[in-house]
């Protein structure tokens, strides 16, 4: 058991949020009942997993996307209503963590990818979001692995017989980022989205691009830190899925 307050200001620390200029406040984002023996993790606080953390009887839910995002509307009116609603109404203390929950060197998204994945000596690439590291294995090889670990089928450009050494990586929304990984000679880059332009410019520049899926790539950092605070503080943890092809 732990005070949510508490728990916030840990959590800030140790995933380092002052650090990060961020799209949405990171933390506590709506606070619900001091004491907290249960969690609940998800990918995005939508009202599915809302209303099955309540259902759970969490005491807070931790998620990778939370509320709040810049340029977005600041009434809180129709299925933003309804989902604070939901919190405030059943006291459930709701935590998000985006960038920072990305980047941290243990729990974080691009690092737990890198686990599953098999990749060596995984790294950032300087300052930004994106990761380095090495594989040996053919694009199929990757792909079969991606496969396998996030149960759905990515969306590949490239030749399956290349042969991927240095590969680049970052979780979500990242197509645009690919420019990183051509910068560092990359034979690979995977992130969970695609956009239009992003086949011909992986083409011209001789990488191959997967697209893993945005909430695939974004289920394992929120799950990695609930159980490192389940552990520490003894706490019940419980990951939902909530289905999302996207
Ligand atoms: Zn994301």
């Amino acid at each position: 058991m732990i005070d949510n307050k508490a728990l916030a200001e840990y959590c800030d620390d140790y995933l380092s949020k002052d650090k990060f200029d961020d799209y949405c406040p990171n933390g506590l984002q709506i606070e619900g009942r001091k004491e907290i023996s249960k969690i609940i993790s998800g990918v995005s606080a939508n009202l599915d997993l809302i209303e099955r953390a309540i259902d759970e009887k969490a005491d807070a839910l931790f998620v990778h996307h939370g509320f709040f995002w810049k340029n977005e509307r600041t009434s809180i009116t129709g299925f933003k209503k309804n989902r604070i609603k939901a919190l405030l109404d059943n006291d459930v203390n709701l935590f998000a963590y985006h960038l920072p929950l990305d980047a941290h060197s243990i729990v974080g998204n691009n690092i737990q990818l890198a686990m599953r994945l098999n990749i060596a000596n995984p790294m950032p690439i300087g300052d930004t979001l994106v990761w380095q590291g090495e594989v040996n294995s053919k694009l199929s090889g990757v792909e079969q692995a991606i496969k396998n670990i996030t149960e759905r089928t990515p969306l590949v450009f490239g030749d399956g017989e290349k042969v991927i050494k240095k590969i680049a990586w970052c979780s979500g929304g990242a197509q645009s980022y690919i420019e990183h990984a051509i910068e560092v000679g990359a034979d690979c880059f995977i992130t969970g989205e695609v956009s239009e332009q992003i086949p011909a410019i992986a083409k011209e520049n001789n990488i191959a691009f997967i697209s893993a899926g945005h909430h695939a790539t974004e289920r394992y950092g929120v799950q990695a830190l609930c159980q490192h605070l389940s552990q520490k503080f003894d706490l019940k943890h419980q990951f939902i899925d909530i289905d999302n092809q996207v």
